[in-house]
């Protein structure tokens, strides 16, 4: 049995962990959640490293990570630190390395600490393909163990940290022969690094397990805290630094970063945590910010009653298995083995509803290529009912059929015979019975206090006597937890009831990237759970943008693939060319071939060996220079940057992915 890698599933409440001190930073312990964030410069040039650092540390990053690609490179951050120190800036800096071990052993003379990958830094990275015998196994554990082990004794000596950083698309070959590119193998990876740092007695130790898919970062974060219990059971464990790598930019960035990272707090997972992002790094600052405060404001919360000690609330969280639930048709199947799907919430029906259709036609018309598959609105009385009635006669004018959900008490109902579903909020104590006499699919939405107290579940499958057009939600707080407590509770009874995950709105968080965050957290971390048959947002001012932002979660948790996926590295010192501009450009020209994933990558060092599952790579391989992949083979070597566009482009035509970009 696996032991527990979380306090508890039911409430985000953090797990104990030792402090781990980075200069004067602590991480871990009591600390808060602490924010960093990567230079993009080159490290030799000390002045624009310096300038950067400055930048990030003003825009309230506390840890800040330089790469050190070359022994040259690890001796500049000496400078680096020094001219840090003059101007009063102190601001603990990271030693990213790579490959170099010798690189490692000089930046630990200057830094605070040291980030070592162990797929790359002693072991191989070429892709090749054989088996290990036992001994031969043992023997190059022991080869990297002491290619290693002088940077832990150095570091002990000095009081420097190491970040023992795995990353899913980086595995050595002997790991990834073994165990392949899993959560396992990453574990495996990083634990036989933690066995060297414990034998020379060295425990400032601080693990990452990124990966640019969300699903695979959570599921190996959550493996290493159960193996790091399983070896030290009721002991606190080793902070963690939490992100997803390669997470891209823009709003595809912050989503699919605020999916990964906001599941990990909510397990009360990340001491530390840095989102990546193909932008300047100091826009990644503002991100971590509003992740971690989301995450503090919710710890804060009352503790919720668990449904049952030891509760199971999915089948596998070290592995995404949607929970198996029945269809139930709602104008459209939801639950099954129909898609998620993805509706709007619009709440009042105004007056003016040939107007309200009509500004909904205009905003997803600007949306192409996604479906809204409902929309939800209010009835509280007769007028309204008449209003819905207007309403989804005026949107059958303007072509869209979204089937609708109603919510309002069900004596209203025979007033609406357009409503496809019924949704009936459902306050602690109430008696479900009225709304169950409905004939048409219900939605019973949870509220308050209710979805914690057990017995209420029960009794509303109790009195729904085996019907089976009955969906759940929950508008209770916080919302992971409380949709985790949901399904625990329709699990205990076997009940295969689909479920909504409704987004909630804002709360106290005003402006629109907050807002986008919540959005991607409450939804995303369930949807990677496997739970969620269908996801609701607020339409808001843009109905169309609030549509799209739900099919890039969807897109984000791997659920439904609409967009090419776009994996790009945030660049860094060794980025050989303007990454957020070549980014945009492609992204440009290829966005809308759904279904391909396609990797950006800023040097051959790294590039190709953490692009994991991307079909195409365009990998910088010198100043102005690019190796295209497809897959992890390299088929064009060093094309001008002038003609790589194209030549991707015909590479992907080459191997029948190419699509023309819809009309207009
Ligand atoms: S792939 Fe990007 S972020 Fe990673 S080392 Fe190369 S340039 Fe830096």
């Amino acid at each position: 049995m696996t032991a527990p890698y979380v306090t508890s599933p039911f409430a985000p409440r953090r797990r104990a962990t030792r402090e781990v001190l980075v200069g004067d930073v602590g991480i871990g312990g009591e600390n808060p959640i602490r924010i960093q964030s990567m230079t993009t410069t080159n490290t030799q040039d000390v002045a624009a490293t310096v300038e950067q650092t400055e930048q990030l540390a003003a825009a309230g990053c506390e840890i800040v990570r330089i790469t050190a690609p070359s022994i040259t490179d690890a001796e500049a951050l000496a400078a680096i630190r020094a001219e840090l120190d003059r101007r009063g800036v102190r601001v603990p800096l990271v030693a990213d390395i790579h490959y170099t071990p010798n690189a490692a052993m000089v930046a630990a003379e200057h830094v605070e600490k040291v980030r070592v990958n162990p797929g790359n830094y002693a072991d191989k990275k070429k892709f090749a393909v054989r088996e290990y015998g036992d001994a031969e196994w043992r023997a190059e554990v022991e080869r990297v163990a002491e290619r290693f082990r002088p940077l832990v004794q150095r570091c002990r000596e000095l009081g420097r940290a190491l970040r023992i950083g795995t990353n899913h698309g980086s595995l050595a070959d002997r790991i990834m022969n073994r165990y392949g590119d899993t959560p396992e193998g990453m574990v495996q990876s990083a634990l036989e690094f933690l066995d060297v740092c414990e034998s020379e007695s060295f425990r400032d130790v601080v693990f990452s397990m990124k990966s640019s898919n969300p699903q695979v970062a959570i599921q190996a974060y959550r493996l290493l805290a159960a193996r790091l219990e399983e070896r030290a059971p009721g002991e606190p464990s080793y902070p963690f630094h939490v992100g997803v790598t390669e997470a891209g930019s823009g709003e595809d960035g912050r989503v699919k970063s605020a999916i990964g990272i906001g599941a990990l707090l909510e397990d009360g997972i990340g001491e530390t945590i840095r989102v990546s992002l193909t932008e300047h790094p100091v826009k990644e600052v503002p991100v971590a910010r509003a992740l971690a405060a989301c995450y503090e404001a919710r710890s804060k919360q009352p503790e919720v009653e668990a449904p049952e000690p030891g509760a199971g609330y999915c089948d596998d969280p070290f592995d995404h298995v949607r929970r198996a639930s029945h269809f139930v048709r709602a104008g459209c199947e939801i639950g099954g083995e129909a898609p998620v799907r993805a509706e709007l919430e619009l709440g009042d029906v105004p007056e003016d509803a040939a107007g309200l259709a009509r500004r909904l036609a205009v905003s997803l018309a600007a949306a192409p290529n996604i479906e809204c598959e409902g929309l939800t609105v209010n009835v509280r009385s007769e007028a309204d009912a008449a209003r819905v009635e207007t309403l989804a006669a005026e949107l059958r004018l303007v072509d869209i059929d979204a089937p609708l959900a109603v919510v309002g008490p069900p004596s209203l109902s025979s007033q609406v015979p357009s409503a496809a579903r019924w949704v009936v909020p459902l306050a602690p104590g109430e008696d479900p019975a009225e709304a169950l006499g409905l004939d048409r699919p219900v939605e019973l939405r949870l509220d308050g206090a209710l979805v914690a107290l057990p017995g209420q579940v029960d009794a509303v499958l109790d009195a729904a006597r085996g019907r089976m057009d009955l969906l759940f939600s929950t508008g209770a707080w916080p919302p992971v937890h409380a949709t985790r407590t949901l399904a625990a509770q329709l699990r205990a009874r076997g009940a295969g009831h689909p479920i909504v995950l409704r987004h909630i709105g804002l709360g106290s968080q005003a402006d629109d990237e907050a807002a986008l965050l919540a959005a991607a957290i409450d939804l995303g971390a369930p949807l990677c759970d496997g739970l969620g048959d269908a996801i609701v947002l607020p339409a808001g001012k843009d109905p169309g943008r609030s549509l799209s932002l739900g099919y890039r979660i969807l897109q984000g948790a791997r659920q439904r693939t609409t967009w090419t996926e776009f994996i790009s590295c945030p660049s860094c010192g060794r980025t050989l060319f303007d990454l957020e501009e070549v980014t945009e450009r492609i992204q440009a020209r290829t966005g809308h071939l759904e279904g391909v994933k396609l990797a950006i990558m800023g040097c051959i060092v790294n590039g190709p060996g953490e692009m994991a599952d991307a079909d195409f790579g365009y990998v910088g391989s010198g100043p102005g220079r690019i190796n295209l992949y497809v897959g992890k083979e390299l088929v064009e070597r060093n094309v001008p940057e002038a003609e790589a566009d194209d030549r991707l482009v015909e590479l992907i035509r080459k191997h029948g992915r190419w699509i023309d970009v819809p009309a207009a």
